[in-house]
């Protein structure tokens, strides 16, 4: 289960190297693979947002083409199935890779291609997954409802809903909110990035004036929990997102990465899973952070002592969040996961 995953924060090293070939993309910093694989992840770990941001220069160079963008959705769909994943919300924003000319459209048509490829090169190999695509617009361009349209449009072509992501300094979620009006009265998901970086305000405004029905990190709803001698008091905000069961796509080595945890095991996620919030763990970006589903449960095991029924709470938690019909929810629950932690659990 997974339902924090960029698309062009997931490309394997070697695809890179191929693609920047294949399609003359100038600037990648090595070709050699080893050396590009730990290029990207010393560059997202080194604290300057300049170099966090020229690693997705790369990746979303070299996926301008269809050829390149069915490729690497159909590995991404490959490489989570791979890891055991049953059911994948990937996301990205089309209008990234329109700068050779290519239409959002076509965008949208090559990844879905690529993610049908990839869960059927998957079944070939005995493993079932199911590929759930959310478009995202980038807060500082001006297409958030344009891109709001596409996902509405494509949503029964895969797309399961919608994101705003980019950088929260100066971008505040309500600068779109005609676009999140749409999506509300067109009866269509989305979630919104925010709680990273930024604080409350953001995620109050994620939740109360955009109607986010998820929140993309939103770890920093710790800040709305106090603790005194009588135990742990959770402030309105943090009371109304734990009742209302809002969902938070946690991504443990990122926030690590970027700076808005100190470590895997002074993460904030400790403390929401135990006050149960709906915590759910995610990957964010598999090449930067160098991480899979496996390895960042394996990380909160590491941490937190994490048992398998632990794993098995967090990933029923992402399946009953995921953009997906209720009745297809229910089923993955009952006929996937269950059965598949009870042999775990044994
Ligand atoms: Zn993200």
């Amino acid at each position: 289960m997974l339902l924090h995953d960029h698309l062009d924060g997931g490309l394997r090293p070697r695809t890179v190297v191929e693609l920047a070939e294949s399609t003359g993309y100038q600037g990648l910093p090595t070709t050699d693979v080893d050396e590009l694989g730990r290029w990207f992840t010393a560059a997202a770990d080194s604290g300057s947002l300049e170099s966090y941001l020229e690693t997705f220069a790369h990746t979303c160079g070299v996926m301008q083409t269809e050829e390149a963008l069915v490729r690497v959705a159909a590995e991404c769909a490959e490489d989570l199935a791979d890891d055991g994943v049953v059911y994948a919300e990937v996301r990205y924003a089309p209008e990234l890779f329109v700068e050779r000319g290519l239409s959002l459209d076509t965008v949208i048509e090559a990844v879905q291609a690529g993610f049908a490829e990839g869960e059927r090169r998957a079944a070939e190999r005995g493993r079932r997954i199911r590929m759930v695509t959310l478009l995202c617009a980038m807060r500082q361009h001006a297409r958030a409802h344009e891109i709001a349209e596409l996902a509405v449009r494509y949503r029964d072509s895969g797309v399961g809903g919608f994101d705003i992501a980019g950088p929260e300094a100066g971008f505040p979620p309500t600068r779109n909110l005609d676009a999140f009006e749409y999506l509300r009265t067109s009866n269509a998901h989305f979630t919104i990035h925010a709680g990273e970086a930024f604080g409350l305000a953001s995620i109050w405004e994620a939740i109360q004036h955009c109607g986010a029905e998820r929140l993309g990190h939103g770890v920093r709803i710790v800040d709305d929990i106090t603790e005194d001698a009588d135990g742990l008091h959770l402030g309105r905000l943090a009371a109304y997102i734990r009742d209302t069961r809002i969902p938070l796509e946690v991504c443990p080595s990122s926030n690590v990465q970027t700076g808005a945890a100190r470590s895997i095991a002074e993460h904030p996620i400790g403390l929401l899973a135990k006050l149960r919030f709906r915590v759910t763990v995610n990957t964010d970006n598999r090449l930067m952070s160098g991480c899979t589903v496996s390895s960042e449960f394996a990380a909160l095991v590491d941490a937190f002592g994490y048992g398998w029924a632990d794993i098995q709470w967090f990933t029923i938690n992402a399946m009953k969040s995921a953009f997906l019909d209720f009745d297809q929810r229910l089923a993955l629950i009952n006929n996937v996961i269950k059965p598949g932690y009870a042999e775990l659990l044994r």
